[in-house]
C-alpha cells in the first residue's frame, strides 16, 4: 500500500474530523500518501479527490462536522456507479480506502470490498448502532449535548409543573436515550428495543401525580412514536401540561468531547496500521478499551449489538 484515501459519509458526527486527521497524519508517518475524498461516495463517483498534507488537517481536531463534507448518495447501491468509483480510485493509484460513517456507509464499504477493493470502516455516528464496537465516534459528544438539553428542560418543567418528553436520536438504537435517561435523571425511558406501552406509561404518570409529583422527564428515542401526539394524550389523561421537545440535528453538532477525540485518534491510526499490514475489508471497533477489528462483511451480516439490559434497568431503578 502506497496511497490511501479517506472519506466521511452519511450522517455526520462530532469526532469525524479528529479521525480524518489521525488517518492523514498516521498515514504520512508510515510513508504513505493520503487522499481526501470530498462528500462521501458522491465525491468518489465524481472524482473529487485531493491529496492531503499534515497541514491540510491542522486546526480540525476540535471541530464538529466534517471538513471533507458528507452526502447521502443512494445511487452508490448501483454496481455501475461503484465501478466508476473504483475506476477513479485506480486511476489515481489509490490502493485502499478508509470510510468513516454509520451503518449505510459501512454497506458501501462492504460493497466495495466485495468487488475486490479493500476498505476499512471506522464507526462515525452518534447513534452507537454499529456492530463490532462498544462505542462509536460521536456518541459521547451527543450524549453531553442531550444532557445539557435535559438539564435545561428540567429547570423549566420543575418550575411549571410540566411533563417534558425529550425526543432523542438513535434510529433503531436506544443507547443514546438510555444513557441520557440515567445521566439526566429522567423518570421514564422509552427505547425501540423495549417498545412503548402507552397505557402503562400513562398509569405510572397518573400515580406519580397522585403522590404529588407534578413534573417528569420522559426520554424517548425517535421513531418509536409521535412525540407530540403522545404529549397530547398524556396531557389529556393526567391534566398536567405536557410538551414534547424534539432535539433534532442539534445532537449531531458541536466540538467533540475528550473521549471522542481520543477514540477517533486511536481508531484512525489503527486503520492505517491495518492497511500497512495488508488487511482490507475490516471494520474497526473498541471493546473493553482495546482496539479490535472484524471482517466488515461478517460484521454487517452476522454480528449483532446486544442491547444493554443492565443499563436500561438502572435507568428505571434510579428514576
Ligand atoms: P449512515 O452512514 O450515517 O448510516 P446512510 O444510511 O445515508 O448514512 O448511508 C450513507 C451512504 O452510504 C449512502 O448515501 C450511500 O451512498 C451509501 N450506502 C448506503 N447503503 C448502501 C448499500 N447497500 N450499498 C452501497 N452503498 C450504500
Amino acid at each position: 500500500v502506497k496511497k490511501i484515501g479517506v472519506l466521511t459519509s452519511g450522517g455526520d458526527s462530532p469526532g469525524m474530523n479528529a479521525a480524518v486527521r489521525a488517518v492523514v497524519r498516521a498515514g504520512i508517518d508510515q510513508g504513505l500518501q493520503v487522499y481526501g475524498v470530498y462528500d462521501g461516495y458522491l465525491g468518489l463517483y465524481e472524482n473529487h479527490i485531493e491529496e492531503l498534507t499534515r497541514r491540510s488537517v491542522s486546526n480540525i481536531i476540535n471541530r464538529g462536522g466534517t471538513v471533507l463534507g458528507s452526502a447521502r448518495f443512494p445511487q452508490f447501491k448501483e454496481l455501475s456507479v461503484r465501478e466508476k468509483a473504483v475506476e477513479n480510485l485506480k486511476a489515481a493509484n489509490i490502493d485502499a480506502l478508509v470510510v468513516i460513517g454509520g451503518d449505510g456507509s459501512y454497506m458501501g464499504a462492504k460493497a466495495l470490498t466485495e468487488m475486490g477493493y479493500p476498505c476499512i470502516g471506522l464507526p462515525g455516528t452518534i447513534d452507537n448502532d454499529i456492530n463490532g464496537t462498544d462505542y462509536t465516534i460521536g456518541f459521547f459528544t451527543a450524549l453531553n449535548t442531550v444532557l445539557e438539553a435535559i438539564d435545561r428542560l428540567r429547570d423549566t418543567s420543575t418550575s411549571h409543573h410540566r411533563i417534558s418528553i425529550v425526543e432523542i436520536m438513535g434510529r433503531h438504537c436506544g443507547d443514546l436515550t438510555v444513557s441520557a435517561a440515567i445521566g439526566g435523571g429522567a423518570e421514564f425511558c422509552i427505547v425501540p428495543e423495549r417498545g412503548l406501552d402507552e397505557a402503562d406509561l400513562i398509569a405510572k404518570l397518573k400515580a406519580q401525580v397522585g403522590r404529588g409529583k407534578k413534573h417528569a422527564i420522559v426520554a424517548l428515542t425517535e421513531k418509536v412514536t409521535d412525540a407530540n401526539a403522545l404529549a397530547q394524550k398524556i396531557e389529556a389523561e393526567t391534566g398536567l401540561e405536557t410538551r414534547a421537545t424534539i432535539l433534532g440535528h442539534i445532537q449531531r453538532g458541536g466540538n467533540p468531547t475528550a473521549f471522542d477525540r481520543l477514540l477517533a485518534s486511536r481508531m484512525g491510526s489503527y486503520a492505517v496500521d491495518l492497511l500497512v499490514q495488508g488487511e482490507g475489508g475490516r471494520c474497526v471497533g473498541i471493546h473493553n478499551d482495546q482496539l479490535v477489528h472484524h471482517d466488515i462483511i461478517d460484521a454487517m451480516e452476522n454480528m449483532r449489538r446486544p442491547f444493554n439490559d443492565k443499563l436500561f434497568d438502572l435507568s428505571i431503578k434510579l428514576a
